[in-house]
C-alpha cells in the first residue's frame, strides 16, 4: 500500500476513535481513563503529523525529537487510561511507576542527545520505549481478576502483536547500524502502521467493553444487594427465589425456604444503639452466608428479617442446619461490638412438597412457621409439617 495513503488513513482513524472517545469521556460522568485514551489516539495524530513534516521541514528539533517525544506519549496515555480504569495512580503502583519513571528519563536524554544525528536512532528509541510500555499493559491486565475475560484477552493479544512489531523494528535498526545489512524499512513501517490502524480500532472497541463491564457489574450489585450486609435485596431474592423453586419442581428436587426473624431487636437497637445494631445485622449475615452452603439463596427481606433457600435437602438435614445457625447466633451475641447484647434469633421453615403453587406460597408458609415459633419462646426453629400446608 501507498504509505502517504497509509497514514492519512491511520490519522483519520485515529481521529474518529479519539471524537468517540472523547463523546463516551462526556456521556460517562467524565470517567478518567476515556479522557486519557481519547488523547493517547490525538498524541499518535500529533506525533505523526510532526514526523511527516520531516519531508518538507528542515526542522531536525521538531520533526525528530519533538515528533517522537510526543509518539512515545502516547502509548503512555493508553497505560495511564489502563491504571485510571483499574483506581491506580496513573503511573501504576510504585515498582512500575519507578520503570517508567526510570525508562521515561532514559527515553528523554537518549532523544535529546541522539535525535539531531540520526532519526533511525530516535525511532529506534521509540520503539524500545513503546514495546516496554505495551508490555507493562498486558501485563496490568493480566493482573486484573474481572470476567468477563475476553476483552482483557482480545487486549492483551493486540498489545503483543504491536509490541512485537516494535522489537521488529528496534532489530531491524541495530542490524542495519552494525551494517549487517541495509534493508529498506518501508515495508515494516508499513506493517507497523496497517498493525497500529488494527490496534487502534480494536482497542477503542475492547476498553469501552472493559468499562462497561466493570460499570455493569457494579450497577447489578447496586440493584440487586443490600448495602448493609451484601446479601441479597428483597427483590433480587425473591427473583432468585421463583427460579429455585420452577427447578425444584422441574428436577423433583426439594428446596427448603428459612425465615430468620432476630428476637427483640428493637431492645438491642434501644439499648445499644442503631450503630450496634447495624452491626449485629452484619454478623448474622455474615453466619448466614459462612453456615448455609454456597449454592443456597440468601437475602435480607426485611429489616432484622433474613430468608433463605435451600437446595436439595432432607427433613432432618435442615433441622441440624438451623440448631446450628441459632447456638451460633447466640454465640456471636455474647459480645458485639463490645456490648453483650444477648442476640437470638427465631427461624421458621418449610420444605417444598407439591401442594405449594408458587414460591410466594412457601414464603407465606415459612412465615407462618416464624410466628410459631417466636410464639413457642424465640430462639428456635419451627417447621410447617408437609401435610399440614396443604391448600
Ligand atoms: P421480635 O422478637 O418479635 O421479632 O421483636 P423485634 O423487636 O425484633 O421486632 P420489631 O419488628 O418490633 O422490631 C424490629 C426492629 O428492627 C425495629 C427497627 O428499628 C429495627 N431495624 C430495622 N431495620 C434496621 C436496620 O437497618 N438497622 C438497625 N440497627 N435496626 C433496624
Ligand atoms: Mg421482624
Ligand atoms: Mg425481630
Amino acid at each position: 500500500m501507498h504509505l502517504p495513503t497509509l497514514l492519512v488513513t491511520s490519522v483519520m482513524i485515529n481521529l474518529l476513535i479519539a471524537g468517540m472517545l472523547w463523546a463516551i469521556y462526556h456521556l460517562r460522568h467524565r470517567e478518567r481513563c476515556f479522557k486519557l485514551w481519547a488523547l493517547a489516539c490525538l498524541t499518535f495524530v500529533l506525533g505523526t503529523g510532526f514526523a511527516v513534516a520531516r519531508e518538507l521541514l528542515a526542522a531536525p528539533v521538531l520533526t525528530i525529537f519533538v515528533a517522537h517525544l510526543i509518539l512515545g506519549i502516547s502509548p503512555l496515555l493508553l497505560l495511564a487510561g489502563i491504571h485510571a480504569l483499574m483506581n491506580l495512580p496513573l503511573a501504576g503502583n510504585r515498582r512500575s511507576a519507578q520503570l517508567l519513571y526510570t525508562a521515561g528519563v532514559l527515553y528523554l536524554l537518549g532523544l535529546a542527545v541522539g535525535a539531531g544525528l540520526d532519526p533511525a536512532f530516535a525511532r529506534f528509541l521509540t520503539a524500545l520505549f513503546s514495546a516496554l510500555v505495551f508490555s507493562l499493559a498486558i501485563y496490568r491486565l493480566g493482573s486484573i481478576e474481572r470476567k468477563p475475560r475476553l476483552p482483557i484477552v482480545i487486549l492483551q493479544g493486540l498489545f503483543a502483536v504491536h509490541g512485537t512489531l516494535m522489537m521488529a523494528q528496534v532489530l531491524v535498526v541495530i542490524a542495519s547500524a552494525a551494517g549487517q545489512l541495509q534493508p529498506d524499512i518501508g515495508p515494516l513501517l508499513k506493517l507497523i502502521l496497517i498493525n497500529h490502524l488494527l490496534l487502534v480500532s480494536a482497542t477503542a472497541m475492547a476498553l469501552p467493553l472493559l468499562a462497561f463491564s466493570r460499570a455493569e457489574r457494579a450497577l447489578v450489585a447496586l440493584a440487586e444487594r443490600d448495602e448493609l450486609t451484601q446479601l441479597f435485596n428483597r427483590r433480587a431474592f425473591y427473583r432468585e427465589g421463583r427460579q429455585a423453586f420452577v427447578q425444584a419442581r422441574e428436577n423433583r428436587k426439594p428446596i427448603t425456604v428459612l425465615m430468620i426473624d432476630l428476637d427483640h431487636f428493637k431492645q438491642i437497637n434501644d439499648r445499644w444503639g442503631h450503630a450496634v445494631g447495624d452491626r449485629v445485622l452484619r454478623v448474622v449475615a455474615g453466619l448466614m452466608a459462612s453456615e448455609l452452603r454456597e449454592d443456597d439463596i440468601i437475602g435480607r427481606v426485611g429489616g432484622e428479617e433474613f430468608a433463605a433457600v435451600l437446595r436439595n435437602d432432607t427433613g432432618e438435614g435442615i433441622g441440624q442446619v438451623t440448631e446450628r445457625l441459632l447456638s451460633r447466633i447466640v454465640e456471636a451475641g455474647r459480645v458485639i461490638e463490645e456490648a453483650p447484647v444477648h442476640l437470638s434469633a427465631s427461624i421458621g421453615g418449610v420444605t417444598l412438597v407439591r401442594e405449594y403453587a408458587g414460591f410466594e406460597d412457601m414464603m407465606a408458609a415459612a412465615d407462618a412457621a416464624l410466628y410459631r415459633a417466636k410464639r413457642n419462646g424465640r430462639n428456635r426453629a419451627e417447621f410447617i409439617p408437609a401435610s399440614v400446608t396443604a391448600e
